[in-house]
């Protein structure tokens, strides 16, 4: 089977990409690698090929990146209200 080689040399493609990406931006955790996909680093969902290739190096899926985002900016808001 032809197949499996060429979606194996695709994965790895994409993978060397997001890799050397990484190099540069080094942002963020390291993606994980399971069964020759790309995976997120918190909860070792697969991250979609879109995603890897919109942001580079990504090691987090949209839903875990999120959660990182949003988090721990705001404790300071709500302390400098308590102030007042
Ligand atoms: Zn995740």
């Amino acid at each position: 089977m032809a197949n499996e080689a060429d979606r194996a040399q695709i994965h790895e493609e994409t993978f060397r990409a997001a890799s050397l990406a990484r190099t540069k931006t080094a942002t963020g955790p390291e993606p994980l690698v399971i069964d020759g996909q790309v995976c997120c680093a918190n909860c070792e969902e697969p991250i979609p090929e879109a995603r890897l290739k919109a942001l580079l190096g990504v090691g987090l899926c949209v839903h875990c990146a999120e959660e990182g985002e949003t988090a721990p900016a705001q404790g300071k808001d709500e302390e400098e209200k308590e102030e007042e």
